[in-house]
Formats: structure tokens, C-alpha cells, sequence
């Protein structure tokens, strides 16, 4: 979890397109207009992100040991019950919602799901 420099406040993941078409994460403040880029802004490519309901069974196990995506360690696992989970979000927008990826860090469940 990272917090905004400005006031403090949780910082959300948000993907975006730069010029080449690739994705970028950013982190943006819901309280202030803070918006800075993720460390070192893990890039999507368009092959990975396509559909929404695509995306979830094409994130690869890769995920979990990449150490660029964010991480939350307060989401259960609905499989193993394990409370770390690396994150993302889709680009792909369905009414208001952004759809969040999560990705089980547990090696021998990896369990997918969104949110
Ligand atoms: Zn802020
Ligand atoms: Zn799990």
C-alpha cells in the first residue's frame, strides 16, 4: 500500500495508455489531486489486456513475483483464506467501475479473482 505525499490518504491504482499504447500504473489520491506513477510502472501489454472478462484467465503466475505491481494484504483468498494478493486494474471500464484483478501470492494456490 503506498499513501499520498500530500495528505496522506491510500493511494489507488490506475492504468492508463501512454503514446506507444502501452499501459502504465499510476497512483491517484481520491482526497486531493495528487497523482504520481507507480515505482516502476509495470506495463501491460495489449495482447494481456484486451477484454475484461478475458483478462482474468490470461494473468499469467508471473504476477505474483513481480515486484512492481501493488500488493494488498488485506484481501482473503477465497481459496486459501492467505491475505496477501498482488493487484491490478483493468483499463477496461464498465459503467463507473474499474474492475480490480487479484492474484493469490500463495505459490500452491495462485487463486484468481476480481473485484
Ligand atoms: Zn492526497
Ligand atoms: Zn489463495
Amino acid at each position: 500500500m503506498e499513501f499520498c505525499v500530500e495528505c496522506n490518504n491510500l493511494l489507488h491504482p490506475k492504468c492508463s495508455q501512454d503514446n506507444d499504447g502501452q499501459f502504465v500504473l499510476n497512483l491517484e489520491c481520491m482526497t486531493c489531486d495528487f497523482v504520481g506513477p507507480a515505482s516502476s510502472m509495470k506495463v501491460f501489454t495489449r495482447k494481456v489486456v484486451r477484454r475484461a472478462e478475458d483478462t482474468a484467465s490470461q494473468i499469467t503466475d508471473e504476477v505474483i513475483s513481480d515486484p512492481t505491481l501493488p500488493r494488498s494484504f488485506q484481501t482473503k483468498c477465497a481459496s486459501c483464506g492467505g491475505e496477501e494478493a498482488v493487484f491490478f486494474q483493468s483499463h477496461i471500464k464498465t459503467g463507473d467501475t474499474m474492475t480490480l484483478f487479484f492474484v493469490c501470492c500463495n505459490e500452491e494456490c495462485k487463486n484468481r479473482w476480481t473485484m
